[in-house]
């Protein structure tokens, strides 16, 4: 794993196969966790870097899968969004329903779930983190959180959309797959609110960062309306 610039002071931290789940480091803030599996991996990456805290968009378990080794070997705090704090400090996605309740996501779940651990604050439509703002974004889990750089448009939006086909990997722009959005019709409404930022960068969970403000404009406004 590399740290590979994105902005300034933002770095995706690029693994194999590049872009399949990302993390990011921006600003001191370490934006996800990847799996339970990918803890070794990140703290190398990490080693001699200055961070100050662990957020999550959401808990899902290839984003906070390791977050509590992380948080504990970094001595840092973990902040998420409200609705999303309850199964992290679980360490429960089934019974905290941050899925459509189905027996393919439960399985996922169960071999997925990296453990629990406490959220020390809950971050809030418009909290200010670093220089970025913090945006509710809610449908894939209903306590999703985007972070939104107003300086230069720069928009981490995590599974708002996937910038990638999750079956076969090839860049593209998609809605999140059904089994694991707890909401369509608030996650698209979220996406109309994502893109009236405009942003001009925008760095997914899933799949390469994307520069074409246009194009994901363009994407978002072609999404049915319910
Ligand atoms: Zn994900």
């Amino acid at each position: 794993m590399q740290l590979k610039p994105v902005a300034p002071d933002v770095f995706q931290l690029q693994g194999f196969p590049p872009n399949m789940v990302n993390v990011y480091l921006a600003e001191q803030l370490l934006i996800d966790g990847g799996t339970r599996f990918d803890a070794p991996a990140i703290l190398r990456t990490l080693a001699g870097q200055q961070i100050r805290a662990h957020l999550l968009t959401h808990v899902h378990p290839d984003h906070q899968g390791a977050s509590h080794a992380l948080c504990t070997a970094l001595h840092i705090p973990l902040w998420c969004g409200a609705a999303d704090a309850a199964a992290m400090q679980a360490g429960d996605m089934d019974r905290q329903f941050t899925s459509p309740s189905n027996p393919i996501v439960r399985a996922i779940n169960a071999f997925w779930t990296g453990p629990a651990h406490p959220v020390s604050r809950i971050l809030h439509e418009d909290d200010q983190v670093g220089s970025f703002t913090v945006i509710e974004s809610p449908g894939h889990t209903r306590g999703h959180l985007a972070f939104w750089r107003e300086a230069d448009r720069l928009l981490i939006l995590g599974d708002a959309a996937n910038n990638m086909n999750m079956l076969s990997a090839l860049p593209g722009l998609h809605e999140t797959p059904a089994i694991f959005t707890t909401d369509r019709a608030q996650s698209r409404a979220s996406l109309r609110k994502l893109a009236a930022l405009q942003p001009a960068t925008s760095c997914f969970g899933h799949g390469p960062v994307l520069r074409d403000g246009e194009a994901f404009a363009r994407w978002v406004a072609q999404l049915p309306h319910e």
